[in-house]
């Protein structure tokens, strides 16, 4: 069984996601490898000059290039090299000076050359590793570092999409995505389970995004996640593997790898053997159900592509040879210094920074736009980041995730949530008086906490004499605890606290209040 099996709330890919399972009493464990699909994120296709969008009408961003008539060429297009170098740079990849175009031919209708043009023999980036975190131990607070090794960066083409229409039994070819320039990276078989390549993923997923060079949705298709899942013992050579398809969420892939684990080690317990096929995982029912073989018996009769050169990248602008424009070329030194702080390094940053735990860097980081309001918060305010960073990460994410909101479409600002602690922190207000105003700030979207505050009452009491009156009420009416309370156990004092926190909607003064019990109980 992974030791990694608790999860956190605070990563899509920790929630929920495993189904567990028992190791076989030969102790078989799971091997994991995937070869994702990054499309990157540019404004025209790999090698054409159509543009890139989700969701256009189809066939409407075609060339004739994409759509392979007779006599049209492919031109590189500069800045999809340039996204595949920044992503080898940033996953510790070797860029190659030189590398090299190949086609691999199928036979698809939404492939309409016939081949895909993709990197085999010397793909642009090889050799980097993809470094994540887990959250485990009792508490879910322990960090555990992994690392997987990247094989190889490609850079492809993508295919066209088929849309099967079966009211009328045909099928549409859309090509709009026909050449759009895709990253495929190919780690090694180095996971072990759901939870572990779910983890490594997510990670990718926000290293992607700090770059910009692929938006990473998932649903979307902008990033496909293929899953070649084995069994084997420990020490023992790697056992047959089958590759789990349509994988369309992080949770799903935890799912589908858990599953199918779990499938093969049954399989081998049968005394049957695992075949090496395609399965595609049924979100509905959990399970990989086979696709079709695997490519065993498949030819793609790899060739390299003629109408191409090797590309060449340089290391810095004195490599390259005269009479080569420095902006027509790709310089990988100018791509290094424009790499942008990875979340890994701004997780340490966050817990070192601010003292908050590490979990908490997690969340922040994982959700976009949330560690600029944390850090706009503190500006404003003088309470400790500690303190603010449950606001942060309980209240008002707590609040935007019930509604399915974004960090920027939050109704409180972040001065606006720094007001009302600053309110709090001054003793203005009580903490559970504090959530009151929050609540009405969460509705009224920009009436300030201090307006909020006068309108409610929800001022701190700290009247003495209205104070003692209603603590004395507490103390009449509850002569067991007192009791209890003389007799030294002092933790009933807090449900008395508690009591007079009631009577007063949660806005008497603690310090206060706790002073003037602990006398009329001594
Ligand atoms: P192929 O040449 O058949 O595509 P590769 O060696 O390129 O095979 O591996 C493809 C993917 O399959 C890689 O992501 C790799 O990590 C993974 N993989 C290879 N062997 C195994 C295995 N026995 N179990 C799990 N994953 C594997
Ligand atoms: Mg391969």
């Amino acid at each position: 069984m992974c030791s990694f099996c608790n999860h956190t709330s605070t990563c899509e890919g920790f929630n929920s996601l495993i189904v567990p399972y028992k190791l076989a009493p030969q102790q078989l464990v799971g091997v994991v490898g995937l070869e994702i699909h990054a499309q990157i994120n540019s404004n025209t296709k790999l090698f054409s000059g159509s543009s890139v969008r989700f969701s256009a009408p189809p066939n409407s961003l075609v060339s004739f290039f994409d759509a392979s008539l007779p006599g049209t060429l492919p031109v590189l297009n500069k800045r999809c090299v340039e996204a595949a170098v920044m992503t080898g740079l940033a996953l510790n990849c070797s860029i190659n000076r030189k590398s090299l175009f190949d086609r691999k031919h199928y036979f698809y209708a939404d492939l309409p050359s016939g081949y895909q043009i993709t990197q085999q023999r010397q793909p642009i980036a090889v050799d980097g590793t993809l470094t994540y975190s887990l959250l485990g131990g009792k508490k879910r607070s322990q960090v555990i570092r992994k690392t997987v090794n990247i094989k190889q960066i490609q850079l492809e083409q993508d295919s066209g999409k088929s849309l099967h229409d079966d009211l009328r039994s045909q099928t549409l070819i859309d090509l709009n995505r026909a050449g759009v320039g895709l990253m495929e990276l190919v780690m090694e078989p180095d996971m072990s389970c759901g939870e572990e390549a779910a983890a490594a993923v997510r990670e990718l997923q926000l290293i992607l995004q700090a770059l910009g060079t692929c938006q990473g949705n998932m649903s979307e298709g902008q990033m496909r996640v293929d899953a070649n899942v084995s069994v084997h013992k420990p020490g023992e050579p790697l056992g047959i593997r089958a590759e789990v398809k349509n994988i369309n969420s992080v949770r799903c892939l935890a799912r589908a790898i858990d599953y199918e684990i779990q499938r093969q080690i049954e399989v081998l317990q049968r005394g049957q053997t695992v075949q090496n096929e395609t399965r595609a995982y049924d979100s509905k029912s959990g399970e990989t159900i086979p696709m079709r073989d695997k490519e065993g018996l498949q030819d793609y009769r790899f060739m390299p592509e003629p109408n191409l050169p090797p590309l060449i990248v340089y290391e810095d602008n004195a490599s390259l040879p005269t009479g080569i424009d420095a902006r027509q070329a790709v310089v990988v030194q100018k791509i290094r210094e424009g790499l942008p702080e990875l979340p890994g390094v701004k997780r340490d940053r966050l817990v070192q920074t601010y003292g908050i735990l590490p979990e908490h860097s997690f969340t922040l980081v994982n959700e976009d736009g949330l560690v600029e309001y944390f850090e706009a918060v503190l500006k404003v305010t003088k309470k400790e980041p500690r303190k603010v960073i449950g606001w942060v990460t309980n209240e008002l994410l707590g609040h935007l995730k019930e509604k399915d909101m974004s960090v920027s479409h939050s109704p409180i600002s972040p001065s606006a949530l720094a007001e009302l602690l600053e309110l709090q922190e001054t003793g203005h207000i009580s903490s559970s008086a504090a959530k009151q105003v929050f609540q009405e700030m969460w509705r009224s979207p920009g009436k300030p906490a201090s307006q909020i505050i006068q309108e409610q009452d929800l001022g701190l009491v700290s009247d003495a004499a209205r104070l003692h009156s209603i603590c004395q009420k507490v103390v009449d009416s509850h002569p067991n605890e007192v009791h209890a309370i003389r007799n030294g156990n002092k933790k009933v004092l807090n449900k008395l606290m508690g009591l007079v926190q009631k009577e007063t909607k949660g806005r008497a003064d603690p310090v206060l209040v706790m002073a003037i019990l602990q006398e009329k109980t001594s």
